[in-house]
């Protein structure tokens, strides 16, 4: 069972009553229509005993469940040439749930300012003398769902523990933690506060959303009513954990088509991950969508951002200097081979081989161009394209 037959089943009756923006309609139709005659693709040939096989193409949406990989192994290897060694801290900040609704309705600058206020309060307390006082390296990664697929926004940050001094020296966090997460916490708070109100300012961004005085003086009284929830999670050890963290979580679709279960002519049924065990949650079809769309991310809006040491700008030469303050060689570029590379390539041998006849391999013989139709069945999608 996968997510697209769940959306060309219930599809027609969840779009009667939806008007989807122009970022889901679009992550929509490329679900439908992965791997599917719709896409196009070719038509292959084994050498040797001659049966053909239809293989279409996979629409690549980072959203599809279906194309959901793990990190390109080009990709991780740049990180991993910008990791430091050094041990890393993995620390997430939590947006409260007060701000949920304003999520739905705003989730670009809401997003937005979760990265502007973690980053801040991480460079802050990096430059502070007391605990480091230097730029640190970090990346941040937006999380957005649980496993029953609710709403629940996070920052994780992974953070080089130590920070390069102006005089070019490295630091290393005195105690076992880069910072105490208890002082973090309302620093963040405050300044996603503060963008939030700058935010509602005339011809500002929230400007309509927060019009109402009385209710965003409700919102703010719930945001200060509670300790902002930013934790430490097991440390990451060295750079290597951190680049299997990145290659493992990174890309990852809020469902996978493994955790799907069953689908009827109301329900859905997937597994969510428990404890104790497993079990097996039914959602109304429709209310499935809902919470599976509400996790797609604005149009070109990145997931991952890296700052400090590594904020693109001046990354090369930054991380230059934090090595030589380490006393480490530049890393080697020579690309190596993984386990998982070994595997991905004999995985491809294994795709190639005849079932039919056990001895030849599917070669491309034929070209089958995609359809241009201009809604494709089960993905009419009403409202802005
Ligand atoms: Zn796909
Ligand atoms: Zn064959």
């Amino acid at each position: 069972m996968t997510l697209a037959e769940v959306f060309r089943r219930h599809g027609p009756a969840y779009l009667a009553n939806q008007v989807l923006s122009s970022a889901k309609a679009k992550v929509w139709r490329a679900i439908v229509a992965c791997r599917t005659a719709v896409l196009g693709g070719h038509v292959e040939t084994c050498d040797c005993c001659g049966v053909t096989r239809h293989v279409y193409h996979s629409c690549r949406n980072r959203h599809c469940p279906q194309c959901q990989t793990r990190a390109k192994e080009d990709w991780l290897a740049k990180r991993r040439q910008e990791l430091l060694p050094v041990p890393y801290f993995h620390l997430v900040f939590t947006l409260p749930h007060a701000l949920h609704a304003l999520v739905g309705q705003r989730p670009r600058v809401i997003y937005e300012m979760l990265f502007g206020a973690a980053a801040a309060t991480l460079t802050e307390f990096g430059a502070n003398p007391r605990w480091l006082g230097g730029k640190l390296a970090f990346s941040l990664i937006l999380h957005t769902w649980k496993q029953d697929l609710a709403r629940h926004v996070q920052v994780h940050a992974l953070v080089a523990g130590g920070a390069l001094t102006p005089e070019g020296e490295w630091r290393s966090p005195k105690r076992g933690f880069l910072f105490p997460v208890r002082a973090l916490s309302p620093v963040f708070r405050g300044k996603f506060i503060a963008a939030l109100s700058e935010a509602r300012g005339p011809g500002q961004r929230l400007a309509e959303s927060l019009a109402d005085e009385k209710l965003w003086l409700a919102l703010r009284q719930q945001l200060y009513a509670h300790d902002w929830v930013v934790y430490a999670k097991q440390p990451l050890g060295g750079p290597e954990q951190v680049v299997e963290y990145l290659g493992r979580y990174t890309l990852r679709v809020a469902i996978s088509n493994e955790r799907l279960v069953a689908m009827d002519e109301t329900t859905v049924r997937f597994r969510v991950r428990a404890t104790p065990g497993k079990r097996v949650l039914q959602l109304p079809a429709a209310e499935f969508i809902e919470r599976f769309l509400r996790h797609v991310l604005p149009s070109g809006f990145k997931r991952i951002r890296h700052y400090g040491l590594l904020a693109p700008a001046a990354k090369a030469t930054k991380l230059a200097l934090a090595r030589q303050a380490l006393s480490v060689p530049a890393p080697d570029a020579v690309i190596t081979a993984t386990v998982e590379d070994f595997l991905q390539r004999v995985g491809r041998a294994e795709w190639a081989r005849c079932p039919h006849c056990g001895a030849g391999r599917f070669v491309p013989t034929a070209v089958m161009p995609p359809l241009h139709l201009a809604t494709p069945p089960g993905t009419s999608v009403r409202g802005p394209p």
